[in-house]
């Protein structure tokens, strides 16, 4: 709880940081350079409570300068910026070493005057000329082209989620390409939560902590792609309500991509949930036949294989599965057509959906993959958890296991005893029921049991 307290606390300094960088800009037309650069941008806005800015100047000397001399130009260019300031108080404080500036969010002013080149390298893949629209994809179809027309005007953010492989990620590259096409100076990022995180983790390491948020906060759009990698990560999260801030608050377009809704993030922190749903959310589904039909069309065409419809429907129909399943499928089918020199027939088809896609999107997740992920998950080894030791963390992975086997396969006590070597059944039970009591007290329990369950399915 006490994290959440932290959050909400920095969230005021966001809105006045942003103010702070706002008005120093407008003073900059109307004092001389030397004057802003010696005596305004050392100084740090630290909080706004009562009516009181307070700013942090570096040392007395700048502090005793400012305050004969600028202080009511400030207040005025201030409470332009942000209601409520009746005061500005100045206090001496050294600037602080950067590893502990982390902990206070230093937004420079540096992003703007970036080099503008954008760092999304559009590979032109992903265009929304190639993307088909069905009654699936509707309505994220029509927020991603209104967002690529007028960034940071209508929808703000707009957030797709759905299942893995139907189609998010090319929307957002869509999004992208387009307004690379149309104005190439249009600072675009289009960056993975992974990556997010990866670089945010070196940059803290490496102390350049600065120039990891100039480049995520010097951007006209900024696209985060499968943002719930970053739920329970609480540093990153964190960072990402800081940037998101600060984009918003300037009226930069956001874009996020996740698997799942924004109430669904149980991971991730509410503040952040609750601005991921404040402006577009969009739900990409499974593509009915008719437009998985008309996507291997639309494929086929693009990879220049001979496809017919009767062939493209059989290949739809008999696999019911995601957008990049079906393109791997047609893959596979057009390489043994040339392998064979042949034409992609029915027959061809048929012979290869019932080798290699006879089960996709109804097979369970096998009891070594469920064991597999508890363990990746709890970061113990599957032979502790499959073992016999009582110690807390791993009877708790057990227990977890044991439940989302019993979930998933609804297989007889007495069988998953045995799959956990020839344990009795009712110890089986017991571990079920405890995991059960757990998920309705334990919020953080729920979540990963949930998130666990729910990534044994990345095809779902
Ligand atoms: P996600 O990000 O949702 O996991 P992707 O955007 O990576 O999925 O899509 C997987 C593949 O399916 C990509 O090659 C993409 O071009 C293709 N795809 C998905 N939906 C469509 C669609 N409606 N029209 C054309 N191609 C699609
Ligand atoms: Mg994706």
């Amino acid at each position: 709880m006490q994290d959440q307290y932290t959050l909400d606390d920095r969230e005021d300094q966001v809105v006045l940081r942003t103010a702070w960088e706002q008005a120093v800009g407008k003073l900059e037309c109307e004092l001389p350079e030397t004057v802003i650069k010696k005596f305004l941008r050392p100084l740090e806005p630290v909080s706004l409570e009562g009516g009181v800015a307070v700013l942090n100047a570096p040392g007395q000397f700048i502090q005793e300068w400012v305050k004969e001399k600028y202080l009511e130009t400030i207040l005025v260019a201030l409470s332009s910026e942000i209601e409520g300031v009746k005061r500005i108080e100045l206090r001496v404080q050294p600037r602080e070493r950067p590893e502990t500036q982390v902990e206070t969010a230093v937004i420079s002013r540096q992003p703007l005057s970036i080099d503008p080149t954008p760092e999304f390298k559009s590979t032109g893949r992903y265009r929304f000329e190639n993307f088909v629209v069905g009654q699936s994809n509707r309505l994220a179809f029509a927020g991603a082209k209104a967002v690529a027309a007028q960034p940071g005007v209508k929808y703000n953010p707009l957030f797709l989620y759905g299942s893995s492989g139907l189609g998010k990620t090319h929307l957002m590259q869509a999004i992208a390409h387009e307004i690379h096409r149309r104005d190439n100076r249009c600072a675009v990022m289009y960056v993975t939560a992974q990556q997010f995180a990866e670089e945010f983790v070196h940059a803290l390491q490496n102390n350049r902590i600065d120039q990891f948020r100039k480049a995520q906060r010097g951007v006209q759009v900024w696209l985060l792609d499968d943002v719930q990698f970053i739920a329970g990560k609480e540093r990153t999260q964190e960072e990402l309500f800081h940037t998101f801030n600060y984009l918003h608050s300037l009226g930069k377009q956001i874009v996020l991509c996740s698997d799942r809704p924004p109430r669904d993030l149980l991971l991730m922190d509410e503040r952040l949930r609750s601005r991921f749903e404040s402006g577009l959310v969009a739900d990409v589904l499974m593509p009915d036949t008719e437009t998985r039909c008309a996507i291997l069309l639309t494929k086929a065409q693009q990879d220049d294989i001979e496809l017919s419809h009767d062939v493209a429907m059989f290949v739809a129909e008999a696999i019911p599965s995601n957008v990049r399943i079906l393109e791997g499928a047609l893959t596979k089918i057009a390489a043994e057509a040339s392998l064979e020199e042949g034409a992609v027939t029915l027959e061809l088809a048929r012979s290869i959906v019932e080798r290699y896609y006879q089960n996709v999107g109804t097979t369970k997740p096998s009891f070594e993959q469920i064991l597999d992920s508890v363990g990746k998950h709890y970061q113990i080894p599957v032979i502790e958890i499959r073992g016999i030791s009582r110690k807390a963390p791993i009877a708790h992975a057990r227990h977890v296991a044991v439940f989302i086997t019993r979930e998933i396969t609804g297989d007889s006590w007495k069988h998953i005893g045995a799959l956990f070597g020839n344990r009795d059944h009712t110890s089986m039970m017991h571990g079920y029921r405890k995991i059960r009591e757990l998920m309705n007290r334990d919020k953080e329990v729920n979540a990963s049991v949930k998130l666990l369950i729910r990534d044994l399915y990345p095809e779902v």
